[in-house]
Parts: C-alpha cells; sequence; structure tokens
C-alpha cells in the first residue's frame, strides 16, 4: 500500500538511537498550537506559492508539499544511509504529522525494513485507535511518545485532542512491551510548571519500560511556514523558553529518578 510522505531526511540525530534517516508523513488529527511541520496537517499533497530568486528578481514559484510513495520507494531511499546505521546503531525513524494515520502504509514499511535488518522507531502522539496503535506498536523497535499535558482540557484546548485517548495508548498492554521514550514539548503558556510537571512525573513513573524523557523546547523557527500555508501561528510574538527554564524542567524530571535528555 502507498503512503503520503513530505520529506526523507538522512543524518538525524534527534529522533532515536544512532544516525537515523526521519521519514516524515503527511497527515495529523491533530492541531497543536505550537506545531513545528504544519505542513503535515492534511494528508494530501498541498500545493503553495514559495519566493524565491532568480538573478535581481524575486518571483512566486508554485510548490507541491507531500507526494505518494510505495514502501519501496521508502526503502530505496533509506538503504542510502545504510552504512551510517551499521557504525552508529541508528535506523530510521517514522514522524510527521502523525504515521498512525497510515497504519497499513506503516506496518508495511516496518515489515519491509526489518527485512533489511534495519532498526526501525515510530515517533506519535499517542493519538490513534487502540487498534492501529497497537497493531504498529508490536511491529516497532522503539517508540517515540509525545505526552503534552496532564490535564485533559488543556490538553483538548491547546491541541484539538482527547487526553484519554493519548493515556489509553501509553498505557496499553502492546507498548509495555517495547522501549519507550517520552517526548514532552516545553511550551511557554501551556505546560511548563512545576505542577504541571509532576503530574507528568506522576503518569510517567508507571511505564515499566520508559528508557528517558526527551525535553523539546519550543521554537517559533516554523513561523515562515504558516505564512507559506496562508495559516494563523497562534504562537506568533512568544518566545522560546531559554535556557535556564529548560535546565529547571530537565532538573525537575531528574529529581524524580527520569533519565533526561534535551532536545532529543
Ligand atoms: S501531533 Fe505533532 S504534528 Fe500533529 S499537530 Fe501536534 S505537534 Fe503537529
Amino acid at each position: 500500500m502507498n503512503g503520503y510522505v513530505f520529506d526523507i531526511r538522512h543524518f538525524s540525530v534527534h529522533d532515536g538511537p544512532g544516525i537515523r534517516t526521519a521519514v516524515f508523513l503527511k497527515g495529523c488529527p491533530l492541531r497543536c498550537i505550537w506545531c513545528h511541520n504544519p505542513e503535515s496537517h492534511d494528508m494530501l499533497p498541498v500545493r503553495i506559492n514559495v519566493e524565491k530568486g532568480i538573478g535581481d528578481k524575486r518571483i512566486k514559484l508554485p510548490e507541491t508539499i507531500g507526494k505518494l510513495v510505495s514502501p519501496g520507494d521508502v526503502l530505496e531511499e533509506v538503504l542510502k544511509s545504510r552504512v551510517f546505521f551499521e557504525e552508529s546503531g541508528g535506523g530510521v525513524t517514522f514522524t510527521g504529522g502523525e504515521p498512525l494515520m497510515q497504519p497499513s502504509f506503516m506496518i508495511e514499511c516496518i515489515r519491509l525494513m526489518k527485512e533489511n535488518d534495519i532498526h526501525t522507531t515510530l515517533d506519535t502522539s499517542g493519538y490513534a485507535s487502540p487498534e492501529d496503535f497497537g497493531t504498529v506498536v508490536k511491529e516497532t523497535d522503539l517508540v517515540l511518545f509525545d505526552l503534552k499535558h496532564p490535564d485533559a482540557e488543556r490538553h483538548l484546548e491547546f491541541t484539538g485532542g482527547s487526553l484519554e485517548t493519548v493515556l489509553r495508548n501509553l498505557h496499553c498492554d502492546t507498548l509495555s512491551e517495547k522501549p519507550i521514550i517520552v517526548r514532552i514539548p516545553l511550551v511557554p503558556g501551556f505546560n511548563m510548571s512545576n505542577t504541571v510537571y509532576k503530574q507528568m512525573a506522576v503518569i510517567l513513573a508507571k511505564l515499566k519500560n520508559l528508557r528517558r524523557i526527551d525535553l523539546l523546547p519550543y521554537h517559533n523557527f516554523s513561523l515562515h511556514k504558516y505564512l507559506r500555508l496562508g495559516l494563523d501561528f497562534k504562537m506568533e510574538g512568544i518566545p522560546a523558553p531559554d535556557n535556564k527554564e529548560v535546565a529547571a524542567a530537565a532538573d525537575f524530571f531528574r529529581n524524580f529518578g527520569f533519565i533526561v535528555s534535551v532536545g532529543g
């Protein structure tokens, strides 16, 4: 089965162990207001006009974001970095968007990687049906799971999705058999307080296979993407957290006994 992908990036060192190739799938059921990849939201490819300099003139040229590819196409691209996987203990990471929006494509891709001895990581918001979540996670070697907020109302308000769905998948039996890295976006005005960190720590303490927490500080480098797509960027003007705030969050989780990394 073919699937919609909007980017394949080699030499990623922030999306799982070693040097990885990150495959970005299109489609996401959430709309987190800080999202760094708004071009992933719609499943189908989108046409945008991009301003480019030609000589001393600036003109707008059409560009398509996303394309339909087969699992074999993905493998062919991923294999270009194989030598780096072997030396670094890396592999491929499926991210997005939300990869679980395309579960059949994901399963075929992951199985194909396994047939070629390539380590697989799934980077997910956890916002998916239990069936899709369980079936894809079962095939995957490592799961990067986002935890955005421990309060149901705040979660719904800032992401558009139900926390209950996320927590049900976080605590499901299939995931309990896989190594997990939980990724927490640090978003000013949303989840950066000790009260929130403590509630998250309580949730995470129940995970028996949690390897590490990755703190991912919000940044506003994506503003140009929103402008190109004609989307409203609700975080405009809100500065990224400074190093002191990020270090304080990391210390907070370390003091609970977790292994913490900043930036993945
Ligand atoms: S889950 Fe990820 S890709 Fe989807 S809207 Fe949120 S931050 Fe963006």
